[in-house]
């Protein structure tokens, strides 16, 4: 394969809401990073019904140029219709980097086209960088169990894919009124050319807060003993206008859904401030929170491994404390 002809760096932008996730925006600054140490142009990638005004919000973070599929097809996020419209872009223009957010459209789409074309795909990382002469884009992410972070090399194909968690690159700061070149790409996709169909939308009528978006978030492990002893987390989390986590053996317990899961397997998080309650502090539940602002954690264990990596420790029975905790809350 030449590499001549495959330049620049692509994000796959997300829309969420009418609005670009917050992910992409994020990858919008990593990529711009990584464009200007390869003296290359930063693209973007829209795919979506009516989201061309997007374009502009994508230039004041960063790109350069947007590639705008809109129409009608695109509508909801289907995979069959957006890995077309991104293979059709990818094959047309040729980038050397294209990234996406670990999001589940991101990694649905990725490894979807990465299905498709002669490359590979570099799946949850969390640090990015390039060779500025060669072009090698270093892909780095937590392996076996989180004790080594791997960085993974794609030297023979182009291009170098990657999905990025959200959350661990910074956008850049807006700069407003910023401009760049759009360009309007068409398919020809007839709507009984494809074989999934959406049906019908159901939202989420849980007013949780997300734990990707939190300011503050309590989390809850093993050491609550039972779904009941978990409920203090949900009652703390609830005065605090808190995000509820949890560590990966209580949601394989059963005792939350998934999408409450702190860590490696679950959600990285960076809020302002993290309770680590009943939490023994394992390096797979701690790459998910370790950049929290302030960490503290209760557990009876003084040994704990998250007493290395909080702030503030108690030493005490959750099952007290916390309680206590949350009166002192609503009362101040
Ligand atoms: P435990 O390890 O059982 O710890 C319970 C803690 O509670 C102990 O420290 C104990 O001292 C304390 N305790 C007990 N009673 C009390 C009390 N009354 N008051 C206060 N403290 C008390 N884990 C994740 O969390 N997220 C992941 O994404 C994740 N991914 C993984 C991926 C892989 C490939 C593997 C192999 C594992 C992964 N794990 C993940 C699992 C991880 O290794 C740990 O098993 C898990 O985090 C432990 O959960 P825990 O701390 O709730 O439970």
């Amino acid at each position: 394969m030449s590499f001549e002809d495959y330049r620049g760096v692509w994000v796959f932008i997300e829309e969420k809401d009418g609005a670009i996730a917050p992910v992409s925006l994020e990858l919008l600054g990593a990529g711009r990073q990584l464009a200007d140490k390869r003296k290359t142009e930063l693209a973007g990638v829209l795919i979506g019904e009516n989201i061309s005004a997007l374009a502009d919000r994508a230039f004041e973070y960063g790109a350069d140029k947007v590639y705008v599929y809109d129409a009608p097809i695109y509508r909801f996020y289907r995979t069959e219709t957006y890995m077309r419209a991104m293979l059709a872009c990818v094959e047309k223009h040729k980038p050397e980097i294209l990234l996406y957010g670990a999001t589940s459209t991101g990694k649905d789409l990725a490894s979807a086209v990465a299905t498709d074309l002669p490359t590979g795909l570099t799946a949850d990382t969390t640090q990015l960088d390039v060779e500025e002469d060669t072009g090698l884009l270093l892909a780095s992410r937590p392996a076996f169990g989180g004790n080594i972070m791997a960085t993974i090399l794609c030297k023979k194909y182009r291009p170098q894919m990657a999905t990025v968690r959200p959350k661990v690159m910074k956008a850049l700061p807006r700069k407003v009124g910023a401009s760049g070149v759009v360009v309007e790409e068409c398919l020809p996709l007839r709507e009984e050319d494809i074989r999934t169909k959406v049906l019908e939308i159901v939202r989420s009528t849980t007013r949780r807060i997300r734990i990707d978006e939190a300011d503050v978030v309590v989390a809850g492990g093993k050491g609550l003993g039972s779904p009941a002893g978990f409920k203090i987390v949900e009652q703390l989390a609830e005065a605090l206008g808190a995000a509820v986590g949890a560590s990966r053996d209580v949601v394989e317990a059963g005792w939350i859904g998934h999408h409450h899961q702190v860590g490696q397997t679950g959600t990285t998080v960076t809020p302002k401030i993290y309770f680590a309650i009943g939490i023994s502090g394992a390096i797979q539940h701690l790459v998910g929170m370790q950049n929290s602002g302030l960490i503290i954690a209760i557990n009876k264990d003084p040994a704990a491994p998250i007493f290395q990596a909080c702030h503030y420790g108690i030493v005490g029975d959750a099952l007290t404390i916390v309680p206590m905790l949350t009166e002192a809350f609503k009362s101040a």
